[in-house]
C-alpha cells in the first residue's frame, strides 16, 4: 500500500483561533440543529503491564450530522465558528 503525503489530512489551529469551551452539544453549521458531542476514550498502562479500563477523554470532541462525523473541538474549546447549542 502506498500513501500520497499530499493527500494526508492535516489541520493546524492556533489557540487564539479557538472558540468557547465545549460542554454537551454543538449548534450544527450544516443543519442548524443541536447535536450531542461525542468523545473518545483513553487507557493507561499499569506498572504490572495491564491496561486500565477505558475512560472518556475530552481532548477532542466530535458530532454526527446525517451519516457524517465532524470534529467539533480540541483541548476543551470549539473549533472556529462552532458554539454550544
Ligand atoms: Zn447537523
Amino acid at each position: 500500500m502506498q500513501l500520497d503525503a499530499c493527500n494526508l489530512p492535516f489541520t493546524a489551529i492556533g489557540n487564539s483561533e479557538l472558540g468557547g469551551w465545549f460542554e454537551k452539544s454543538v449548534r450544527c453549521p450544516n443543519c442548524g440543529e443541536a447535536h450531542t458531542l461525542e468523545f473518545g476514550t483513553k487507557r493507561t498502562m499499569h506498572t504490572d503491564g495491564t491496561w486500565s479500563d477505558p475512560v472518556t477523554c475530552k481532548s477532542t470532541a466530535f458530532y454526527r450530522c446525517g451519516n457524517k462525523t465532524y470534529m467539533a473541538g480540541v483541548g476543551g474549546r470549539y473549533l472556529p465558528g462552532l458554539e454550544e447549542a
